[in-house]
């Protein structure tokens, strides 16, 4: 055996018999090296209905492509299952031969765990189906969708679940963390929604949880659930929502930002459940809807969804009117669908990027002031100081319903930057953000969403993420993976007598 680094992604040629045989040189749970005959990989390949790919094979490098282009990672082997079965077959695979193994939703976790180097992946993006049951307002989508995907056929019926912002992100690695978006103030995490899920569990056993069945790993699933298991589908409760609602992006040119942040400041505190608004500190981009003289320039925008009756909407957007001369004003009825994919163009695939970013329950003034003076200051061409707003149904549940928890959560904030591959000063944009951080921690409740952490933070940044419901979590996870197969993630880790 070798080392990961040494091999991964290789193949092997021996001489077997005087002919030549390949060997798939793949990544083991233990961060060694195997090496698969080919009758083994072929055997395998045979029991799959969806493609086994390796390095050399057309689609490959597609299926391993994430959104974050910063994140190199190389995985040997990835299954696209064609249904559950594949699924199965691939997890009992990797169990019988120790692989280290990831689950690729839709790539666009920031730290790039849907790819483990040098291991197995299973990538669901041929699984995207969705059904809709418009009597019982339910939705079942596989689990290989984007958000986008699930929106669509929900909107037919005028009907909607919280999912976040992006249509291009996976809806699978963002309901596991819990989930949010613009209908969050109404209905809560995503996970709140949730009604059930189909989970293959490291054992190949396919289960159904909800709060019937398998309560408990439902309950983790609901928040930690990358931790347990490859899910297949999952079914939500949805709500009537649109077919259009109001909003879109309004801007104003950042020397007015001391009256933008503090009607900001004013219109969350005083927001109806349908309105969510956040706010972005940025240089506008050259698109075609800012003017000539405004690009380039710095800016203070909200990007607003009111999705209530739309006969209250200029009594709702009352604050955000009262601010003149918008150097940019989007707002506008529109369909939600719309309204859900319009900020996809703000963040391409492929790009690199690095955030950081913190949970709040209130805006202060010097957490305000400190964003004010990071945009400023901020040598990154394209970085975002963000605020997004949450609260609302979020806040009202119990700390332990769900392994989510956070429900003091107002507001995620943080500083994001996002730079060209080939830029000559990236590791210095990376430390501002790093410095950014050290200004911004002071403001946070000490936790953050778990599916905006990177890799560099540390294991007990995951505990003190899930507080109170982090011993509860490691209990299940002691339960239903043991040898913790599941660990390409921000990791709940099996207790100790159990990791490999
Ligand atoms: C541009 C952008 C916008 C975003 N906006 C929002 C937002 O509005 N709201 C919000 O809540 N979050 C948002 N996020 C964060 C998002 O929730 C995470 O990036 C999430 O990881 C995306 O899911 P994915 O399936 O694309 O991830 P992937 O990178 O494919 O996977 C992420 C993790 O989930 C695991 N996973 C994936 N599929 C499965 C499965 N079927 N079973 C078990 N584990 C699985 C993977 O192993 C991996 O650990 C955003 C992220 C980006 C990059």
């Amino acid at each position: 055996m070798s080392t990961v680094g040494e091999e991964y992604g290789q193949f092997a040629k021996y001489s077997c018999n005087g002919g030549t045989m390949t060997r798939t040189t793949i990544a083991t749970r233990e961060g060694t090296t195997t090496r698969l005959p080919e009758e083994t990989v072929e055997a395998f390949r045979r029991d799959l209905r969806g493609p086994l790919l390796s390095p050399a094979d057309t689609g490959f490098e597609e299926a391993t492509r994430l959104w974050n282009g910063m994140i190199e990672k190389q995985p040997a082997l990835v299954v696209q299952p064609t249904g559950t079965a594949d699924v199965v077959t691939a997890v009992n695979f990797a169990h019988d031969h120790d692989l280290l193994l990831s689950v690729k939703g839709g790539g666009h976790n920031i730290g790039g765990t849907a790819l483990a180097d040098g291991g197995l992946t299973i990538d669901m993006s041929r699984l995207r189906g969705v059904l809709v049951d418009p009597e019982a307002r339910t939705v079942t989508a596989q689990a290989g969708c984007l958000l986008g995907d699930v929106d669509r056929e929900t909107q037919l019926h005028g009907l909607a679940t919280p999912l976040g912002f992006i249509s291009e992100t996976g809806l699978a690695g963002l309901t596991l963390g819990g989930g949010f978006g613009y209908l969050t103030r109404r209905f809560g995490w995503a996970v709140d929604n949730l009604l059930e899920v189909e989970i293959v569990t490291a054992d190949g056993r396919v289960r159904r949880a909800s709060r019937e069945d398998h309560e408990e790993l439902f309950w983790a699933v609901r928040g930690a659930g990358h931790n347990f298991g490859v899910v297949t589908s999952f079914t939500f409760q949805l709500h009537e929502i649109g077919p259009t609602v109001y909003g879109g992006l309004i801007a104003w040119p950042a020397e007015r930002s001391d009256e933008v942040l503090e009607t900001y400041r004013r219109l969350t505190t005083s927001a109806p459940r349908e309105l969510t608004a956040f706010l972005i500190l940025m240089r506008a981009p050259p698109a075609p809807f800012v003017p000539a003289e405004a690009q380039g320039k710095r800016i203070v925008a909200m990007t607003v969804c009111y999705s209530g009756d739309l006969a209250d909407v200029e009594e709702v957007l009352a604050p955000i009117r009262s601010l003149d001369d918008p150097v940019v004003d989007l707002l506008q009825e529109q369909p939600y669908t719309r309204l859900q994919s319009s900020l996809d163009a703000t963040e391409p695939k492929g790009m690199h990027y690095y955030w950081k970013t913190e949970f709040a329950t209130e805006l202060t003034d010097d957490l305000l002031s400190t964003l004010d003076e990071l945009s400023t200051e901020c040598p990154i061409p394209m970085a975002q100081l963000v605020v997004i707003h949450l609260g609302g149904a979020l806040n009202e549940r119990d700390e332990s319903d769900g392994a989510v928890g956070n429900r003091d959560v107002r507001f995620v904030y943080g500083a994001a930057g996002m730079w060209e591959p080939d830029e000559p000063q990236a590791e210095q944009f990376r430390q501002w953000v790093r410095d950014a951080w050290k200004r911004i921690r002071p403001f946070s409740t000490g936790s953050t969403y778990i599916n905006f952490q990177t890799g560099e933070e540390s294991d007990e940044r995951i505990q003190v993420t899930y507080g109170d419901n982090h011993d509860r979590l490691v209990e299940v996870k002691t339960a239903y993976d043991p040898d913790n197969v599941f660990r390409s993630n921000r990791n709940v880790r099996p207790t100790e007598t159990h990791v490999s």
